[in-house]
């Protein structure tokens, strides 16, 4: 049994209200998207579905809050402002009831890995998703890990939910298969004598130890030989939510700084940002910009009409006076950039891939396993804001995705129409051919019947 009770619990993690609309966006990045299967004017409860997958690889999108369908539509996306994104717009009714998708299991132990897989696939949540279509694990590496002045949101969880991310991860283990669960974490944490988590602590750096340092901190040197399988708090935290609750993951863990109510709060998936922003004090006097992300890796946003999305994780409102200009020169490659990558990606082919719109290129430079820390961008000497950049080229990856999604979709439906057809077609003329068939028959057996009455009576008229 872990004992986190001696920790110093952290800032408190409060709930933001509801509302008066949600934006509930339906693609997400990495995933393909969903469609709406819902109509403008219907009500909806809360955890009710709006959005259906189009792919067995993606998820369905509850509704976060109860109320009424009132349009489905693009807005601009808060991770890519110059793009839109299909939208789910709930108005909401903090009246109406939530209606939990499946039943609460909180004899989870009792289980099967197949059905606790089966529910992290219909959490809504993108990296249980991502867990429960991975092959068996040897080990569960629970990461509450972030980088140095990173917005506190996996230890804020760890130390005020610890229970349920616990319960969280013993439920991924077992889904996995996995025997052995390390929680990695920059605060010493004591356990009792039974513990059934082993513990390790990784210094809080910048950027952030890239993955397979995050395993050998973990793990030593078995961890080339083990299949591990990672897990942020917050995921164990939703995976707990929706095997032993029997809810989605409708809701982020949003870190709002630089306002009068700075701190870790639980907002609803599509809130808008001004929302978020006055529900923690509004603005101060002196604001100045607003980044989408943390002082380090935000990206500074056009206008807080932008809906709270799968990938937000903070929120920085900038004061005081202006920095000196931020002037962009050409890319010299001296490869710091590369240097500086905890994924081990090189940041400037990626630029030239965005620069030329080559969607083959970011994929064979893996644009996929960029995290937008921002660590390169932080350190380039012309100044270039490849984060920023890249993020760009990932929506491109996502859209590309999700058209390829659509458009296999709808050559699997041709297919079937067509197969449909013939078996159709096939059908018909084998009905065909036995009413020809029974028709020759019966003329046969006319003719017969004819020439023995003929003979019988000889005399006759024909
Ligand atoms: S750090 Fe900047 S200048 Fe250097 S290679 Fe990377 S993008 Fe180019
Ligand atoms: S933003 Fe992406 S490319 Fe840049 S350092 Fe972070 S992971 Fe690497």
């Amino acid at each position: 049994m872990t004992d986190l009770r001696h920790l110093p619990t952290g800032a408190e993690i409060r709930l933001c209200a509801a509302p008066q609309r949600l934006f509930v966006p339906l693609l997400r990045r990495g995933l393909p998207g969903a469609l709406p299967c819902v109509q403008v004017g219907e009500r909806v409860a809360a955890g009710e579905l709006i959005g259906r997958r189009v792919h067995a690889s993606g998820c369905d999108v509850p509704a976060p809050l109860g109320g009424r369908i009132e349009a489905v539509m693009e807005r601009p996306a808060l991770r890519a402002p110059w793009r839109s994104q299909p939208c789910v717009v709930v108005d909401c009714d903090p009246s109406a009831a939530e209606q939990p998708p499946f039943p609460a299991w909180p004899d989870w132990t009792q289980r099967t890995p197949q059905a606790l897989r089966q529910r992290l696939r219909d959490s809504g949540a993108a990296t249980l998703q991502r867990l429960a279509n991975m092959p068996p694990a040897d080990v569960l590496l629970l990461d509450a890990s972030e980088p140095l002045d990173a917005a506190p949101r996996q230890g804020t969880l760890l130390r005020q939910r610890p229970q349920q991310v616990i319960d969280g991860a013993r439920m991924l283990a077992r889904a996995l298969g996995a025997t052995r669960i390390v929680l990695l974490t920059h605060a010493p944490v004591a356990l009792v004598a039974d513990q059934d988590i082993a513990i390790a602590e990784l210094p809080a750096h910048w950027p952030r130890p890239g993955r397979r340092a995050r395993e050998t901190a973990a793990l030593g040197a078995a961890a080339s030989s083990q299949r591990i399988a990672h897990c942020p708090a917050t995921a164990a935290h939703d995976a707990w939510r929706a095997v032993a609750q029997g809810r989605h993951a409708s809701h982020r863990l949003i870190h709002v700084d630089g306002v009068p109510g700075a701190g870790l709060y639980e907002v609803a998936l599509g809130t808008p940002i001004s929302h978020l922003i006055e529900h923690a004090g509004g603005y101060p006097a002196d604001a100045r910009a607003l980044l989408g992300g943390g002082l380090r890796d935000g990206l500074p946003l056009p206008h807080d009409d932008l809906p709270i999305d799968h990938d937000s994780r903070a929120l920085t409102v900038l004061g005081g006076a202006l920095p000196a200009a931020n002037v962009e020169s050409p890319c010299i490659r001296c490869g710091d950039c590369a240097d500086a990558c905890p994924e081990a990606l090189r940041p400037w082919r990626l630029l030239e891939a965005v620069e030329r719109h080559d969607i083959e290129a970011l994929v064979a430079e893996a644009l996929d396993d960029c995290v937008h820390c921002g660590a390169c961008t932080s350190v380039c000497p012309s100044r270039i804001d490849l984060n920023a950049r890249l993020a760009q080229g990932h929506e491109w990856l996502d859209e590309e995705v999700h058209q390829r999604l659509l458009a296999d979709a709808a050559r699997e439906r041709h297919l079937a129409r067509q197969a449909r057809q013939l078996r159709v077609q096939e059908e018909q003329m084998a009905a065909q051919a036995v009413r020809k068939e029974a028709a020759s028959a019966s003329a046969v057996l006319a003719a017969i019947a004819r020439a023995k009455a003929r003979r019988e009576n000889p005399d006759a008229a024909p």
